[in-house]
């Protein structure tokens, strides 16, 4: 996702995500396309699919796989996250989250950017899983990194119960509120090749018509 501080709106959520290819469910460390494309981006930006791109699209739209242990203790699962960081940092396109199958790995992976700890720092998130949704929703503008020059207003829970593995692997369980929910939950649907245009309430915008401020 990426934020956008628009005249009209507080923030716009732009998300990037990671795809990769294809998904498999016995799969044990990541496949050799997998360890290709993560071992070409050399731990620095990835190329971000897009909906403009018919089969960038159609990759979008796969229901990723979970990462294994032994992916996750693999040294292309610490470049991959290398990668998606550079990725959603991109000064050019800036973000606040990014899941895997945006780049072209079609993993349940993403990295999303704290807003709710000190130093708003990204951390990365492995088989993230929403258990638990409030009743209380909120409207707001999203936009996202694969689908260029639109944004438009999503309701999400404000607060979700979320499991998930670290980076060691191991399970953890968080309650997160606020714009860090919305991230998660606009990353995570990547996970299941949804888009945020797949929840508008009302017609898409274009952001063009107002300036962008950070
Ligand atoms: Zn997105």
């Amino acid at each position: 996702m990426q934020p956008m501080m628009l005249r009209s709106f507080p923030r716009i959520l732009v998300c990037v995500m990671v795809a990769t290819a294809a998904a498999g469910c016995a799969r044990q460390g990541f496949d050799a396309p997998e360890r290709r494309l993560i071992a070409e981006s050399r731990g620095g930006m990835m190329r971000v699919l897009t909906i403009a791109d018919r089969s960038d699209s159609l990759f979008l739209r796969r229901s990723a796989t979970p990462l294994t242990a032994e992916a996750v203790h693999s040294r292309e699962f610490a470049q991959l996250c290398r990668s998606m960081l550079a990725t959603v940092r991109n000064p050019e396109n800036e973000g606040v989250g990014i899941a895997a199958p945006q780049v072209g790995i079609s993993r349940r992976l993403v990295a999303v950017q704290r807003f709710d700890k000190p130093g708003e720092p990204f951390e990365v998130y492995v088989n993230p899983e929403i258990v638990r949704m409030s009743d209380s929703v909120a409207l707001g503008p999203e936009g996202c990194l694969s689908v260029p020059d639109l944004y438009g207003r999503v309701e999400r829970a404000q607060e979700i119960g979320l499991s998930y593995r670290d980076t060691a692997f191991v399970e953890r369980t968080e309650t997160v509120r606020g714009y860090t929910a919305v991230i998660f939950q606009h990353e995570i649907d990547h996970l299941d090749g949804v888009l945020y245009i797949d929840r508008l309430v009302g017609a898409p915008l274009r952001p063009h018509a107002a300036p962008q401020e950070k």
